[in-house]
């Protein structure tokens, strides 16, 4: 009998295993139903096609029922010109571009002119909007060395413009809760950002909903302007929170790119989200095209199956699987092609 006890109390010390060695599998026996296609064509509104092929892309959106990608270029100058000239070029039904906010002169006494001059030329590329990302607010700073406020009002005139030419406007502000919080046994994305702790931002000296007020001010104060908050304008942690803000915010849209796993792990919130604004949400990934990855998706969007991975970069989220929403016809129709069509004029 002590012997035994002895032998329980040495197996319990070894399964203190390292958490890289915890893979679980899970028991569960549910549903899987794959979903080769989505059930209304998609527009996939938020992708970086980087260096990929063209022609490549094609094939992955016949596969997998993707009507259009929008193509976020992530580069600036010629090289963010020549990347849509090959794009549109390789299928300009299919391909559209978003152009990339060039910062690297902000201390310029013109940069606001040369800002104007730049979209300007990307319009003649056909851009169909342009995306302002996470450095305005948390690291692009003035002649000073001060941190640039995203509702510093000398930039006014740029998202003036952007309304005269009709022109969306995407920001990526702030970024998930859990990366402005200490990485330590505390943040349920802790493997993430200590793979990536470049990602975290618990030292900035601007909180995430500072960051998420300054933005919302810059949308409020130019309401011709029509603004996409990337991956659920960052939000997606308090859907209570979005709502509010789509509610004060008629021209803000959001992208569900790369937050399947915050809106997945609460599917009763989700879908009801879903539901009440159907017609302010686009479908995109923010991942590169891959079959089983655009299936991902469909699956989340469509299916009433439990408990399975999300789509996601190889680092992963957090340590959690998702549920599918089960969307109605009427708003997988919405989501998927008809809000997106609206911003997808040349
Ligand atoms: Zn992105």
């Amino acid at each position: 009998m002590q012997d035994k006890f002895v032998d329980m109390v040495s197996a319990k010390a070894e399964v203190d295993l390292p958490l890289s060695s915890f893979q679980p599998r899970s028991s569960l026996t549910t549903a899987v139903t794959v979903v080769e296609k989505p059930k209304f064509p998609a527009i996939d509104y938020h992708n970086h096609l980087d260096s990929t092929e063209p022609r490549k892309v094609l094939g992955i959106m016949d596969r997998c029922g993707v009507e259009r990608v929008v193509n976020i270029t992530m580069r600036t100058g010629e090289e963010g010109l020549a990347m849509m000239d090959r794009f549109h070029g390789a299928a300009p039904e299919r391909f559209f571009s978003i152009g990339w906010m060039d910062w690297s002169d902000v201390t310029r006494a013109d940069f606001v002119q040369a800002t104007l001059d730049r979209i300007q030329r990307m319009l003649d590329h056909g851009a169909v909007g342009i995306k302002f990302w996470k450095d305005f607010g948390l690291t692009v700073r003035d002649a000073d060395g001060k941190l640039l406020r995203i509702d510093d009002e000398r930039f006014a005139p740029i998202f003036a413009a952007c309304g005269e030419w009709k022109l969306p406007v995407m920001f990526h502000t702030a970024d998930p809760t859990a990366f402005f919080q200490p990485i330590d046994q505390h943040n349920e994305r802790y493997e993430e950002l200590a793979a990536h702790p470049e990602w975290g931002f618990q030292d900035s000296p601007v909180t995430k909903r500072e960051l998420i007020e300054q933005r919302n001010r810059v949308i409020a104060r130019h309401p011709e302007v029509t603004f996409v908050g990337a991956h659920c304008a960052e939000c997606s942690e308090n859907l209570q929170w979005l709502g509010e803000q789509l509610d004060a915010l008629p021209n803000l849209m959001i992208d569900i790119s790369a937050r399947t796993p915050e809106l997945g792990r609460q599917p009763y919130r989700a879908r009801n989200f879903f539901l009440k604004y159907s017609d302010r949400i686009l479908f995109g990934t923010d991942l590169l095209p891959e079959d089983a990855m655009y299936r991902l998706y469909f699956r989340f969007l469509e299916t009433a199956d439990e408990y399975f991975e999300y789509p996601s970069h190889t680092s992963r989220q957090g340590r959690w699987n998702i549920y599918g929403l089960f969307l109605p016809d009427d708003v997988l129709r919405k989501v998927y092609r008809e809000n997106a069509l609206k911003l997808l004029k040349r």
